[in-house]
């Protein structure tokens, strides 16, 4: 018997332990631990902040649904992990054994880095659902007495859509409340140029969102970093393509909205040879499976904590064997044609030139 322990009930912790359960035999443990008792969509989080949706209209409460498909549910916050012992600590003080560990604990926001940056500073944030229900307070507190906005993104942030998205929505909604020309508004952001979002650009972004922000009078300042902010006024340096400091802008703000730098929570960051100095787990070049073949045996890792892909697959090939990995291979391949290809051909391939031996399943056809 296995005992997998995810930690991290968010969009990749969740689905993780679903589809865990669902593959392994049910002779193996799969336990899921949270930081609250809910999973929370955090994508909806920006019309929360301007009152369309409540907290409650948004987020699931998660113990019946895993408990009735039998996965253990801890809404308790890992304080640490112990790596060789393969062994977790939580809040509590209560330790947990595992045998094999799911990383999906998200980012931790770095508000620390800018001075004055964030709730307990003074711009807000629609990063968690506790950071939008009081950006929705102030919010409405700002309706009663508007000014000018600032939205952005500060240096290090690696998810831009949000910053975007939030713009476009405080806009519509100050046009709903016919207030919209009472409110000059200015986006902020580390991005070389609007619509790079941390990608180097999706088709024509760069075109399409300078227009819509054109369009809805919103100004910008991009290749900038938020050095400082006080009670209505923000400090940022904007450079040059070389990286040198341009010009130092002073923009005034009643209400701000900034999406901090993103590092590794403080749980996975302090393991010993797991993450690059911000904290995200190092993934190789290669994929997951080599990963875990280097550093340790038994762990993985998925969404914002530090990877993508097959985290499921890869711990069902390790747990429940080479004949259902055939079998789930098979039924891979004609679900999702370009993924069961790379699954087949490119990773052993690649796998191969870092020394790997990858044998060919027997009944394969792609053997
Ligand atoms: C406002 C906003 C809007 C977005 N909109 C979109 C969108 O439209 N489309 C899209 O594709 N992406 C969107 N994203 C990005 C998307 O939400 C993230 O990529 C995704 O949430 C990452 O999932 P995750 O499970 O890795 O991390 P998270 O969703 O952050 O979940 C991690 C979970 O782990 C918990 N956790 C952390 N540390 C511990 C610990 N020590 N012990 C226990 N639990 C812990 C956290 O509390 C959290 O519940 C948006 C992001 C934001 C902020």
């Amino acid at each position: 018997m296995a005992h997998v322990a995810i930690i991290g009930a968010g969009i990749a912790g969740v689905p993780c332990a679903f589809e865990l359960r669902k593959r392994l035999g049910r002779q193996h443990r799969v336990t899921l631990l949270g930081s609250s008792g809910y999973f929370e969509f955090t994508p909806s989080n920006p019309w929360i902040a301007v009152g369309w949706r409540r907290c409650e209209q948004t987020r699931v409460s998660l113990r019946d649904p895993l408990e009735s498909k039998g996965i253990e549910w801890i809404p308790e916050n890992v304080e640490t992990i112990d790596a060789p012992r393969s062994r977790l600590t939580l809040r509590t003080g209560q330790t947990l054994l595992y045998d094999y560990l799911v990383i999906a604990t998200g980012p931790k926001l770095a508000f620390e880095e800018v001075p004055g940056l964030g709730p307990s500073g003074f711009t807000y944030s629609v990063c968690t659902q506790d950071h939008a229900a009081e950006a929705w307070e102030k919010y409405r507190a700002f309706l009663q007495d508007p000014g000018p906005i600032v939205i952005g993104a500060a240096a290090g942030a690696s998810c831009f859509g949000p910053a975007y998205e939030f713009a476009m929505i405080v806009d519509a909604d100050l046009r709903q409340r016919k207030i919209r020309d009472r409110v000059p508004m200015t986006f902020v952001t580390s991005e070389p140029y609007i619509g790079h979002m941390g990608l180097g650009g999706v088709g024509d972004s760069k075109g399409l969102m300078e227009s819509e922000l054109r369009q809805r009078h919103i100004k910008w300042v991009t290749n900038t970093k938020i050095t400082g902010v006080s009670a209505g006024s923000m400090t940022a340096v904007e450079h040059d393509e070389e990286g040198r400091p341009k010009k130092e802008h002073q923009i005034p703000f009643k209400f701000a909205m900034v999406l901090p730098a993103f590092k590794g929570v403080d749980a996975v960051a302090n393991v010993p040879g797991l993450c690059n100095p911000r904290g995200f787990v190092l993934i190789d070049e290669v994929s997951q499976h080599l990963f875990g073949g280097r550093l340790r045996r038994n762990t993985t890792c998925g969404g914002d904590a530090g990877s993508d892909g097959s985290t499921e697959d890869w711990l069902h090939d390790r747990i429940d064997g080479e004949r259902d990995l055939r079998e789930h291979r098979l039924r891979d391949r004609w679900q999702t044609g370009d993924r069961a290809g790379h699954m087949e051909r490119g990773v052993p391939r690649r796998l191969r030139r870092h020394g790997c031996r990858f044998r060919r399943l027997a009944g394969d056809p792609a053997a």
